[in-house]
């Protein structure tokens, strides 16, 4: 579902240029808004979400397709908690919609995809290790990486219910929303991926745009 913010990036209280193959890892407050915006088109944001003064409790992609009805994230989707709770809620979206199936990329993942040379490549799940190594304050290690959303990545289920990776959905310009509804640890890779269309085999840098 499309629906425009009327938030202006000139009141923002901080804005952040991640690179492709960079992480962001920052405290969302509990009524805050952030929003992630797909400068060039076409990258996927591999996300994940703790409860800031408790990371035990995160992101439950399970919890909130069950809740919603609905495997694609989009305006009006509540992002719940592995405990039920409301950790955010998408306000806007002009992308219209996310996936959260599909898992982020991983050395792992790569050889068994793609070919055992791609063992060396840059992935998600490095740069969320890279996050959690470098961010000691939050207490949290490789054991808390768990599954993810992909913002802006298009994996559509087929009717047959199968899962592809399609061209991205994404343009220039387009972003996603979300209101903290707890102090909430935001921690994304911006996908260095190089291997599948959804980045159009481009990775390009995305902007974390907090308001109060
Ligand atoms: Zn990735």
């Amino acid at each position: 579902m499309i629906v425009e913010s009327q938030l202006e990036p000139s009141e923002a209280l901080c804005r952040d240029v991640v690179s492709a193959g960079d992480y962001y890892m920052k405290v969302v407050k509990k009524g805050q808004t952030v929003r992630i915006l797909d400068i060039e088109g076409n990258q996927a944001a591999d996300t994940l979400f703790y409860n800031a003064n408790d990371p035990s409790e995160r992101y439950s992609a399970i919890d909130t397709i069950r809740e919603q009805g609905n495997v694609y994230l989009t305006a009006g989707t509540k992002i719940l908690s592995d405990q039920g709770n409301v950790m955010l809620e998408i306000v806007a979206d002009t992308c219209g919609r996310h996936d959260t199936l599909g898992g982020a990329c991983a050395t792992e993942s790569n050889t068994v995809r793609y070919s055992i040379d791609k063992k060396c490549m840059h992935a998600c799940r490095d740069s969320w290790l890279l996050a959690v190594a470098e961010n000691e304050q939050f207490g949290m290690s490789k054991r808390d990486i768990t599954h993810n959303i992909n913002f802006f990545m298009n994996v559509p289920v087929t009717a047959e219910g199968g899962l592809t990776f399609a061209d991205g959905i994404s343009g220039a310009g387009k972003y996603v929303e979300l209101k903290a509804h707890m102090d909430t640890i935001v921690l994304m890779s911006n996908c260095p991926q190089l291997n599948n269309p959804c980045n159009a085999y481009n990775p390009t840098p995305v902007e974390v745009i907090v308001w109060q």
